[in-house]
């Protein structure tokens, strides 16, 4: 157990990412007094753009995909003035040839014999007679879009995308972001004949000098500030209590916004099961390349999908081609998503990239490159394999009973948008006040 409190607040949300920060917005708004610990130096989590010698860099592409007009609304306060609305331009290298996005709406382009396989294969599975319910990721490709694309590109990318074989996962995740295209986009999309984009993200939002300036506006907009530098150590349940340093604080609801796996192991004697439970979370981590260049980025993408194994990275984009601000004038600037999850001899690692990114057309030669720094995020996909939902109905129940709210990508853990971070944050600011007006008691819906 930890010392009685010394402090006392209504509210503690750990984590000043966009989550804990628009909880922290909405119950300040609502004005319910509550304490916001951040243990970095600055506010945004995931959403935070470093500057490094004249060029900016987000944590990999940030863009703002904006559906909820109260959303969109808060978002682009926080923002200001200076942001632009793209529409996007990505593409698939692959075979040696660029088509569009989605490959399977677009295999116009492809060696004939690769997008005969797409074709001939989407036909098969799209007319089978039986289709049983599919029981992992790779199941769902082969049964939606048959043996060529899933071959091609479905099943390659996704396994360099999650770090795990499709097999390992179901297709929980992927409602909203995979489009399942017609018969028609696939047949017209592969004789070239696909003139409208298809899939979620075909505009979107993006602040001039990266995505950090919607967190820091957002962090400028908090009634009560974030406290910077303060890692959240124990959680105590029982007595509903945080240490933060020195500090216990004591709480009515914890909103947190830690993954949850994280927020277990700080609990003191959390039950046998649900530590087990938690022990049994899977979430993929990332190393990346942020790139400068010396001159621009030859092409004018946003970003490249890469499926095949033999490139060191399956996705790379062109940030000053979201925005010519993030990089000193004449110059462009990338981030490159490693496949491999061990970690990269750099020296090695470098040439290789530098020769592919030529190969793609998006960098003139290596000399091009003025520097490329790598970078780790500790958790990047949260991975929807068998044992997610049994895991997860064992945990969250346990932690409604006791007044803690944990929410967010890593929090809730899901696969989910920035947008959705403001959502969930908003939501649990309800929650939390709700929590408080009835003493802290009660199980959160
Ligand atoms: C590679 C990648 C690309 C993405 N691209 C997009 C995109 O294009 N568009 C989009 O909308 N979304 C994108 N996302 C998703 C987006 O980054 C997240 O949805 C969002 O940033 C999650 O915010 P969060 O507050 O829930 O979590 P986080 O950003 O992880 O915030 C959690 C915070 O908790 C803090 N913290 C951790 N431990 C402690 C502790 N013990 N005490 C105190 N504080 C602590 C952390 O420092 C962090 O600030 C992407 C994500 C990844 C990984």
């Amino acid at each position: 157990m930890t010392a009685p409190p010394a402090t006392k607040t209504p509210v503690a949300i750990l984590g000043a990412g966009l989550t804990g920060m628009s909880a922290a917005f909405h119950l300040g708004e609502a004005g319910v007094p509550h304490r916001l610990f951040e243990r970095s130096d600055r506010v945004g989590g995931h959403a935070i753009t470093v500057e490094d010698e004249g060029y900016r860099f987000d944590r990999t592409g940030h863009l703002l995909h904006l559906r909820d007009p109260e959303m969109r609304a808060l978002a682009l306060s926080w923002i200001g003035e200076d942001w632009v609305e793209v529409e996007r331009r990505s593409m698939i290298w692959s075979s040696g040839t660029y088509t569009r996005y989605p490959f399977q709406a677009n295999t116009f382009g492809l060696p004939p014999q690769v997008a005969y396989e797409c074709l001939a294969g989407f036909l098969k599975a799209h007319f089978a007679a039986d289709r049983p319910a599919p029981k992992s990721f790779e199941d769902f490709c082969l049964a939606h879009f048959g043996e060529g694309i899933s071959r091609h590109f479905m099943l390659p990318y996704n396994a360099r995308l999650w770090g795990v074989a499709p097999s390992e996962i179901t297709a929980d995740w992927c409602a909203r972001f995979v489009p399942l295209p017609k018969l028609e986009d696939v047949v017209a999309g592969a004789v070239g004949l696909n003139d409208r984009e298809l899939g979620y993200n075909t505009r979107f939002v993006y602040p001039r000098l990266g995505i950090g300036v919607l967190s820091e506006g957002l962090g400028r907009a908090l009634r009560t500030k974030a406290e910077l530098r303060r890692e959240v150590g124990a959680v105590d349940w029982r007595g509903r209590t945080i240490r933060v340093g020195d500090e216990v604080v004591g709480y009515d609801a914890l909103v947190s916004t830690l993954p949850i796996s994280v927020l277990v192991d700080r609990l003191i004697d959390a039950p046998d099961a649900v530590r087990a439970a938690a022990s049994r979370l899977r979430c993929s981590h990332l190393y990346y390349l942020d790139v400068a260049l010396d001159g621009p980025c030859e092409r004018p993408l946003h970003w490249v999908y890469v499926p095949e194994e033999r490139y060191p990275f399956y996705r790379v984009g062109c940030y000053s081609n979201f925005s010519a601000a993030l990089a000193p004038p004449g110059c462009a600037n990338l981030y490159v998503e490693l496949a491999d999850r061990a970690a990269p001899d750099l020296d090695a690692l470098l040439p290789r990239v530098a020769a592919d990114l030529v190969e793609l057309g998006l960098v003139a030669s290596p000399r091009a490159i003025r520097f490329a720094r790598l970078r780790r995020l500790d958790h990047a996909y949260v991975l929807f394999d068998h044992a997610y939902f049994a895991s997860l109905d064992v945990i969250r129940p346990f932690l409604a009973d006791h007044g803690i709210l944990s929410v967010g990508r890593y929090g809730g853990w899901n696969y989910s948008s920035m947008e959705d971070a403001l959502i969930f944050g908003r939501d649990a600011a309800r929650d939390a006040a709700r929590l408080v007006r009835e003493g802290g008691r009660g199980t959160a819906p």
